[in-house]
């Protein structure tokens, strides 16, 4: 028997005991996901400083705040989500009780990337908690760190056999997929994505997919492009642009991209200092692999700001390219790294059929002062979610639901969303036995005579 059946089995078993019913034990398991955050702030920071160079601030800014955030909104609205939820009623229905239960699906299988390792990993798992199930958490295998204090640390303070955590690579996490679950939450790449849903679809679980893709940024001419460029600059840069809501590319009019260029590289200036290198705010790519595959993307563009890099660091300079065409390398898949590339567009009709000849995006970016034009692009074209003169900002928002459409995902979580995504959301109607009399109109025979017709 494989260990990954071993410990799927020993959740189900845990699961089916009812343990995780009582909205009292799921605040507790919350409480202790929280004390493992606080208390082992040391221990995530140095396994992500080793997995990705972050500094200790940059791993609190972008990993655990917000995983924190979202336990103490799961803690602070648990009863909320948990109660029925009360429904309008219809004529046949009005004296009954109807309402919707939300119920704990099972067994989850949580499947995280590597990019932010302990954010991607750990916030579903706290919708996942919050809705009373059991999860199987596998952290990427690419963030090793990262993945090897969460499979040593996490079990002193979550129940070991409710939420175990199985490391490995892609031949654990394809037997992990050869079993039974009740729901599948994974994050990463389309490709992958494809392979989960395929596997998922054995046992008929329904999954959520949390994948990557293009984010287009359209820069409208009329509006403050240095406050734009500082925007986009954190936005793409945050992570070695590592981030799967990063402005992938640069949608904007020839009149504007020299100035786009310039006050780009003033701001890696002032945020990453004349030398990212040896800039403890500028992390480097996960390994070799991604290295590569991100100098070879860059074959064949114009270099505009940046280009420098180390391998044996792994190390990408923040790189603006311009005059970048839509059939050029760099526009061929998801970045996923430091470069930038500008492509310019007639204007915001042109950047709308360039966005919608594409696959839809996780998010799309505008930047512009004329509200219409913001309106525009929200009516004309289609994404996860849409962010007007910010970027990043709406991951922080527990109200918003996050996850993408089409080929960038599907399901969301975050917040009440998180908690929902994996409820099963089950359909109560309540009826007396008593005033059996109007219910006559419903039986046989239906004569016209007796429907009053
Ligand atoms: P990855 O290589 O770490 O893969 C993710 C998970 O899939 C890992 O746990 C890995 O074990 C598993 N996996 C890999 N190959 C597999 C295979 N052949 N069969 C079964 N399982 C396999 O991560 P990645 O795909 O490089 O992650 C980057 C992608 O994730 C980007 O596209 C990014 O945009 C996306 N992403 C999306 C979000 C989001 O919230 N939408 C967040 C972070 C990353």
């Amino acid at each position: 028997m494989s260990r990954e059946l071993l410990v799927v089995q020993r959740a189900r078993k845990s699961f089916q005991t009812g343990k995780t019913k009582p909205l009292e034990y799921r605040i507790h398991q919350l409480k202790n996901l929280r004390r493992f955050i606080s208390e082992r702030q040391g221990d995530i920071t140095e396994a992500v400083r080793r997995d990705l160079g972050k500094s200790e601030n940059g791993t609190q800014l972008f990993e655990t705040l917000g995983l924190e955030g979202e336990i103490n909104l799961a803690l602070e609205k648990l009863s909320e989500w948990a109660a029925p939820r009360m429904v309008e009623k219809n004529l046949l229905t009005i004296s009954d009780e109807v309402y919707v239960q939300p119920e704990p699906l099972g067994v989850v299988l949580i499947i995280g990337a590597w990019n932010y390792p302990w954010a991607i990993t750990l916030q579903p798992l706290v919708g996942a908690i919050a809705a009373g199930n059991a999860a199987v958490i596998k952290p990427s295998e690419v963030s090793s760190h990262s993945a090897k204090v969460m499979e040593e640390l996490l079990p002193l303070y979550l129940d070991k056999d409710l939420y175990p955590v199985v490391t490995g690579g892609v031949s654990e996490t394809q037997e992990l997929l050869k079993q039974r679950f009740d729901h599948i939450f994974y994050t990463g790449g389309s490709a992958v994505g494809k392979i989960v849903m395929a596997a998922a679809s054995c046992h008929l679980t329904p999954v959520t997919l949390e994948l990557g893709g293009k984010s287009p940024c359209y820069i409208d001419k009329n509006c403050d492009i240095r406050v734009a460029c500082r925007r986009i600059t954190w936005g793409k840069f945050v992570n070695c642009g590592q981030t799967c809501i990063a402005p992938d590319f640069i949608l904007c009019e020839p009149s504007v991209q020299s100035q786009v260029v310039e006050e780009i590289q003033k701001c890696i200036k002032e945020f990453y200092t004349d030398n990212p290198e040896t800039f403890e705010d500028y992390g480097r790519i996960i390994n070799q692999r991604h290295f590569k595959r991100l100098m070879a993307l860059m074959e064949g563009s114009t270099v505009a700001v940046g280009g420098a890099s180390d391998e044996s660091q792994c190390y990408i300079a923040p790189t603006v390219l311009k005059d970048v065409t839509g059939d050029s390398k760099v526009m061929k898949e998801e970045i996923f790294g430091p470069l930038l590339p500008i492509i310019t567009v007639s204007g915001v009709d042109e950047a709308i059929r360039f966005i919608n000849e594409r696959e839809k995006p996780l998010v799309i970016y505008v930047f512009s002062q004329d509200n219409k034009l913001i309106k525009r692009v929200i009516a004309e074209t289609s994404s996860g979610a849409l962010l007007a003169n910010d970027c990043l900002v709406h991951f922080t928002v527990s109200a918003l639901p996050f996850g993408g459409v089409g080929n960038s995902g599907m399901g969301c979580y975050h917040g009440r969303y998180g908690f929902d995504q994996l409820s099963h959301l089950r359909s109560c109607l309540i009826k007396q036995l008593k005033m059996e009399g109007v219910n006559s109109m419903r039986y046989p025979p239906h004569s016209a005579k007796k429907l009053g017709w």
